[in-house]
């Protein structure tokens, strides 16, 4: 079954990055027409999640609440890298979703769009897109 290793840049600490546009086009030249598309982030500090893509705000909301609940500094952190908050934030997203393809098309939702979410960058991320099915 194919998979694709697709690589992002990240520019920021925090960035929400929408993968979108490549991996619709990586199920569309595929030829699967029924199956699943398996996404993963094989990082400790990174995560991928599903979301509105129409309005930015959306996504820079997100960052904001997660960044204010979840703090950069804490007294009480051990990990000696000093980016705890990453490994938190990546921990609860989590580092992999899974979209069904139907009519040999990822079946996300009219506003939906595939983010890598950077929480501690700027660094380079790989993605890895698995496509299961006929
Ligand atoms: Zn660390």
């Amino acid at each position: 079954m194919p998979t694709k290793v697709f690589y992002v840049s990240t520019s920021s600490q925090t960035e929400f990055i929408s993968i979108t546009s490549p991996i619709r086009k990586f199920v569309r030249e595929s030829g699967i027409k029924e199956g699943i598309c398996v996404i993963y982030v094989p990082h400790t500090t990174a995560a991928v999640f599903i979301n509105e893509g129409a309005d930015p705000d959306v996504v820079r909301d997100i960052a904001y609440k997660l960044s204010q609940l979840i703090e950069w500094d804490d007294p009480n952190y051990r990990h000696a890298e000093g980016n705890s908050a990453a490994h938190i934030k990546s921990s609860i997203i989590g580092n992999s979703r899974i979209v069904p393809i139907v009519d040999g098309e990822l079946a996300l939702g009219t506003w939906e769009a595939i983010f890598l979410a950077e929480f501690d960058g700027p660094r380079r991320r790989k993605v890895i897109v698995t496509l299961l099915g006929e």
